[in-house]
């Protein structure tokens, strides 16, 4: 027991079988030689639409580059406001922050932690040029409010989906709702390359072009340039890569839900857990299994002393980081947000988690309450 040693992410060969193929994968791309776009790229944008629901996607070199690039396609730039769930990974602010525009924090729901409509519907501003709702965790947002409040407001929804590959609302994948869906490829992601990717998709055909050429320095054709763009292409090995395992996205994410549902039964009760809600039409592919518990530093500390690795996500909400002082916010604007960075904590979840590694951490927790 007290030889437990259980990672927070681990990186397993699952489903059997899938390191050796991602290895004949690379191996055979780094032997075609075509280093930078080319087929590899072109076939996983296909696939990834496709499997995503879209009508496009665009590679780039990772999931803030697809915000930043999703953010310009839609003309958001200096003095406009955009609307940004406090409790998300600080790249959805940056993002805001590197096109010229002012993030404007919003409170997430306290039970599903997801920006909603009305979340959003607070913070909107004749200033307010979009919206860009995170599907945190993996939990798909209520999409059809937001849409209907940006649609009133006359802006527009661009989705953060890095933690969501896979995930539907009402039976469509997120990254299709608003104009635009930026992804992440990052490794741990529920798709992940091994190294750093991403993607947006659209059903708009002028956003795919401006986003084809400003990935490619603004070209339009060879050494003809439209805009003053910037290299963030996806990397062709890594497209290799994600060739690969996009066929098993649907599995990995199917794993992710099994393992959620052992967490869900066996802690059920226990203490003052706070266990993940999923709300009736949002699908959760749980890139994030989140426990809240108002013990959370001590609990945290006791797994640890069991081996028993777990992580936070996130401690300080974007509108408390010293980086965006600027904007003026201060403790208690947002409690909602606040209260959750002050007790999430997140549990070891994982394609390839073994059943004894996830009993030991079920064990430790339950112990930590007794
Ligand atoms: C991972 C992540 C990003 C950034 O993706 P990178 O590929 O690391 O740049 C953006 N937003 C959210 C919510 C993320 O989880």
């Amino acid at each position: 027991m007290a030889e437990a040693k259980i990672p927070y992410f681990g990186f397993r060969d699952f489903p059997e079988g899938i390191e050796s193929r991602v290895e004949a994968a690379l191996l055979q791309a780094a032997r075609q030689k075509q280093y930078v776009l080319g087929a590899e790229v072109a076939a996983f944008e296909k696939a990834f639409a496709e499997a995503v629901g879209a009508g496009f996607a665009v590679g780039v070199g990772n999931g803030y580059d697809a915000l930043v690039l999703a953010l310009r396609a839609v003309g958001v730039g200096a003095g406009d406001e955009v609307i940004v769930p406090a409790n998300t990974f600080v790249a959805t602010g940056n993002a805001v922050v590197q096109v010229g525009a002012k993030p404007v924090f919003a409170e997430p729901d306290g039970i599903t932690y997801n920006l909603t409509a009305a979340g959003a519907a607070a913070r909107i501003s004749p200033k307010t040029k979009a919206i860009v709702p995170v599907h945190l965790y993996g939990q798909a947002c209520e999409m059809e409010p937001i849409m209907e409040l940006a649609r009133s407001a006359g802006v527009k929804v661009l989705e953060d989906a890095a933690q969501a590959h896979g995930a539907t609302y009402k039976g469509h994948g997120t990254g299709t709702f608003g104009h635009a869906g930026a992804f992440s490829f990052y490794p741990t992601k529920n798709l992940g390359a091994l190294g750093d990717a991403g993607a947006v998709v659209t059903t708009d055909g002028g956003t795919v072009e401006f986003i084809r050429q400003y990935r490619n320095y603004g070209e339009s054709t060879k050494y003809l340039n439209e805009s003053i763009g910037i290299n963030s292409r996806l990397d062709t090995l890594q497209a290799a890569v994600l060739n690969v395992k996009l066929p098993f996205l649907e599995k990995l994410n199917r794993e992710r839900q099994r393992l959620a549902k052992v967490y869900l039964e066996a802690l059920k009760g226990t203490g003052d857990l706070v266990l993940p809600y999923t709300a009736p039409a949002c699908g959760h592919v749980y890139h994030i299994f989140n426990i809240r518990t108002g013990h959370r530093d001590a609990l945290q500390a006791w797994l640890r002393q069991q081996g028993v690795h777990t992580a936070i996500h996130y401690p300080v909400p974007i509108h408390l980081q010293p980086a965006y002082r600027y904007l003026g916010y201060k403790t208690g604007d947002l409690p909602v947000a606040e209260e959750q960075a002050a007790t999430s904590l997140s549990l070891p979840l994982f394609p390839g988690l073994q059943e004894a590694e996830q009993a030991a951490v079920v064990d430790g927790i339950r112990s930590f309450f007794k």
